[in-house]
Order: C-alpha cells, then sequence, then structure tokens
C-alpha cells in the first residue's frame, strides 16, 4: 500500500507524537514473548506483547496518561470525565491520581465488577449507567457539557491514539528480526491506529491485521462501507471491544494501514484464552485473546508456515467466576491449539 504525501504526513504526525509521549512516567515496558506451545502447533513463530502484565492489567493507561498529561492547568482543576468499558477506567483513574486531577467515570452496568473495582479503588466516582459502552458513552458527554469537565475518549483522540502507538515502539525494538504481521484487537479502533500509524511509516512490509468479535466488528463494517457505520447490535462477552462504532481518529489511519481484518466467535476467544494460559500459564479477558484467536484462523485459512507474528495480550481483567465459563466452551467446542 504505497502512501499519499497527506497519508505520510499523518503517519509522521502520529510517529512524532508516539515518540515523545512521557507514558513510562506510569507504564512499564511490557516483554515480547515467545509462545512455544502455540508456534510449534501452528508451525509458525508467535509472539505475545504482554500488555496484560502491564499496571492496571491492560495497555489503556498508556493513552489515558498521555491524554490527561497534555490538559492545561485550567482543565486539569475542573476535572476529567470519561465512559469507558472498563479497562480505560481504570487507566483514567490511576492517571488522574498520579496528576491530582478529579475523574468521574461512567461505565455500562454489565461491567465486570472487578474493574468497577479498580476504578473505584484508585479514587475516581464510578457511575453505572446503560447496558453497553454507547449508551455510557452518551451519558458521559452529557455530564460532561454540563459540568465543564474534559472528557476524555477511550479512543477517539490523538493523544489516546499516541499513547497506544507506544506499543508498537517497543515491539520494534525488543524485535529486529523478520516480522511478518502483527494481530491486533479492535474495538474503537485506538490501539490499532497508534499502532498501524508508527509501524507503516517505519517498516511498512509489516502486516496490519485487526481482530474483532463477530458481535462489535465496527472496523470490518466501516472498512466495507467506506464509512464510520454503527452497528445495530453488540455482544458483550468480549466487553472491552463492544463499541458501536469505530472512532473518527482511528478509522483516517485505518483505511489506508490496516491490511485485513478478522472476526471470532466466542468460542474462539475461550479457546485463544486456554492457549495463552497454557503457554505462560497467565488468564487474560476476552478481547486479551482476540489478536491469538485471530492467528489461529489466518494460519488455517492461508496455510502459511515459517512466518513470524506478533500478538498484542491487551488485557488481563476477567471477573474469577467467568473462568468456569470460558473453561467449559473451551473443552466443549474442543478447538485445537
Ligand atoms: C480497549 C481494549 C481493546 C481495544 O482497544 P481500542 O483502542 O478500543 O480498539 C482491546 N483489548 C482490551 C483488553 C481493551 O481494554
Amino acid at each position: 500500500m504505497p502512501h499519499s504525501p497527506d497519508q505520510q504526513a499523518l503517519l509522521e504526525h502520529y510517529v512524532k507524537k508516539i515518540l515523545a509521549a512521557p507514558v513510562y512516567d506510569i507504564a512499564v515496558r511490557t516483554p515480547l514473548q515467545p509462545a512455544p506451545a502455540l508456534s510449534e502447533t501452528l508451525g509458525n513463530r508467535v509472539l505475545l506483547k504482554r500488555e496484560d502484565l502491564q499496571t492496571t492489567f491492560s495497555f489503556k493507561i498508556r493513552g489515558a496518561y498521555n491524554k490527561l498529561v497534555q490538559l492545561s492547568d485550567e482543565q486539569r482543576a475542573q476535572g476529567v470525565i470519561t465512559a469507558s468499558a472498563g479497562n480505560h477506567a481504570q487507566g483514567v483513574a490511576l492517571a488522574a491520581r498520579e496528576l491530582g486531577v478529579a475523574a468521574t467515570i461512567v461505565m455500562p452496568s454489565t461491567t465486570p465488577e472487578l474493574k468497577v473495582l479498580g476504578v473505584r479503588s484508585r479514587g475516581a466516582e464510578a457511575l453505572l449507567h446503560g447496558e453497553s459502552f454507547p449508551f455510557a458513552l452518551a451519558h458521559a458527554l452529557h455530564l460532561a457539557e454540563q459540568s465543564g469537565c474534559t472528557f476524555v475518549s477511550p479512543f477517539d483522540d490523538p493523544d489516546v491514539i499516541a499513547g497506544q502507538g507506544t506499543v508498537a515502539m517497543e515491539i520494534l525494538r525488543q524485535h529486529q528480526g523478520a516480522l511478518d504481521a502483527i494481530f491486533i484487537p479492535v474495538g474503537g479502533g485506538g490501539l490499532i491506529a497508534g499502532i498501524a500509524a508508527y509501524v507503516k511509516y517505519l517498516r511498512p512490509g509489516v502486516r496490519i491485521i485487526g481482530v474483532e468479535s463477530e458481535h462489535s466488528a465496527c472496523l470490518q463494517a466501516a472498512l466495507r462501507a467506506d464509512e464510520r457505520v454503527v452497528l445495530p447490535s453488540l455482544g458483550t462477552f468480549a466487553d472491552g471491544v463492544a463499541v458501536a462504532q469505530i472512532g473518527a481518529y482511528g478509522f483516517e489511519v485505518c483505511r489506508f494501514c490496516v491490511d485485513e481484518v478478522i472476526t471470532v466467535s466466542n468460542d474462539e476467544l475461550c479457546a485463544a484464552i486456554k492457549n495463552i494460559y497454557d503457554d505462560t500459564r497467565s488468564i487474560t479477558e476476552p478481547s486479551g485473546a482476540l489478536a491469538v484467536a485471530g492467528i489461529k484462523q489466518y494460519v488455517a485459512r492461508s496455510g502459511v508456515r515459517d512466518q513470524t507474528f506478533v500478538a498484542i495480550d491487551s488485557g488481563a481483567n476477567i471477573n474469577f467466576d467467568s473462568l468456569r465459563h470460558v473453561a467449559e466452551r473451551a473443552a466443549v467446542c474442543g478447538v485445537p491449539a
């Protein structure tokens, strides 16, 4: 995909913002770790970018901190408000506490309890509203308008996108050899936009593959329609990516930087959680396993061998009680590794 001068300028703009993002005040550089069993079974080398080990157990702290740190003194004094399916909420709560900013966070009433507790324990105010993210978002925007607080989008903001893009900067430093594709989970598109901008600017030959839940495939729908469509309904098993419309800023990048989008079922996610467990002895949340599920489908379909893939293991915030369901489905569908 050769880029036009305008597109190249957009990527350069993001690369500069990514390189300047002060995320390590609060975030850690996570390991890029081989998945030996999965690699062996798939006949391809799979590396996991362990964002499940990030502070707050997901990458969202990167974008949240990069956004909050750029606010003016006046904006900081007013406080911030956000809507989130849970992980961005915890990122904003922690970043706000670190910077001494008051934060109000609207989360869908279906948010796993540990994500709600993760917010409250970090001193932010958590409001539960609406059955899924779009309802929580509408409420948060309304409150922001009333109160004069700054609204912090979980994905549709250049500073958030740049913060998430620091994941790509680490990957390219940690792995300098051959790299065929990076598989990235997609909710509102902030993570994939940040990664895609950085990677397509520096290593345009590396394929950028988005992976979505088939119950919230808003990037695939937008790429097909060539505009941002609103999905009529959402499934929330993968609650971290249950977004009805891809973000405008992210889509501007994705439309020329994403090579392919794969959608996966809930059962494929359960099986992928098990694959990750087998290789790492760590549990991921459903959204965190999207990229591995995507690699499995990609290899099964294309039959490729001996390639090197990175999967973003994006989060680990799953209620302990949900593990029963995950283990059952992984066993029932018996999807081999
Ligand atoms: C937010 C999130 C995603 C998706 O990120 P977007 O920037 O919304 O596309 C994926 N996985 C987890 C665990 C998340 O919390």
